[in-house]
């Protein structure tokens, strides 16, 4: 089976941003699994998981683990590529299912404070072609609203409203958070980096020497 690497962390805590800096820089082929991603385009293409997924989705909640699990095991095993998962598992019964699988990932856990998830919230743009980009100068469009990669309008994502990333804290808290001490005890790898927008720097090449070792 091929090798599986979690990344970890608060919604915001700037997985995707560390992931897709990482991919531009190696040579190595991954397969980048997003279930965030899988149900956003689910839903856009109106689909029966889209339909079920839009209800937790913009009330800030996990998508039961049983439609998860269904959409991820099998694809995890098969892949012929390792996989950078952002955001899955997300919860003990996913991590469970993992290890039930016979799958023994490294976790990389990207640590922020609550404050600089809900500023990146504030501040995070997305386009329909999965770019990301913010208000503030970390990432701006060259065009203010629109993709430099695409041309389309940018928008907010709807679970980036402060009250629905209140919401999404919790859940990572009461959630997520739990699976960090589970995978320990299945001796599973869990490296810890220091995600914050001062850790920049520091943070991409810790990421980066995780990944080459
Ligand atoms: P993300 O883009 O990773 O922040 O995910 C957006 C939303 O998709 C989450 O708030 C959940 O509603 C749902 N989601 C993403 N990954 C998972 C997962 N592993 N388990 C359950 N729900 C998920």
């Amino acid at each position: 089976m091929q090798s599986v690497i979690v990344l970890c962390g608060k919604p915001g805590a700037g997985k995707g941003t560390r992931l897709n800096e990482f991919l531009k820089e190696t040579d190595k082929k991954y397969k980048v699994l997003s279930v965030g991603n899988l149900l956003r385009e689910a839903r856009k293409q109106n689909t029966e998981l889209g339909k079920k997924a839009a209800k937790f989705m913009d009330k800030g909640l996990l998508v039961p683990d049983n439609i998860i699990n269904a959409i991820v095991i099998d694809g995890m095993k098969k892949s012929k590529e390792p996989i950078l998962s952002d955001g899955y598992p997300r919860t003990i019964g996913q991590a469970q299912a993992m290890i039930d699988a016979g799958i023994n990932p490294i976790i990389i856990d990207c640590e922020v404070d609550d404050e600089v998830v809900i500023q990146r919230a504030k501040n995070r743009l997305v386009c329909d072609c999965g770019e990301t980009y913010t208000t503030d100068s970390f990432k701006p469009p060259i065009i203010e609203g629109i993709c430099d990669k695409c041309g389309k309008h940018l928008h907010r994502r709807p679970d980036d409203n402060p009250e629905v990333v209140k919401q999404r804290l919790d859940v990572y808290r009461s959630q997520t958070e739990p699976i960090l001490e589970f995978m320990q005890e299945h001796n599973v790898e869990v490296h810890t980096i220091s995600n914050g927008d001062s850790d920049s720097e520091t943070a991409k090449k810790q990421f980066a020497d995780i990944m080459n070792s």
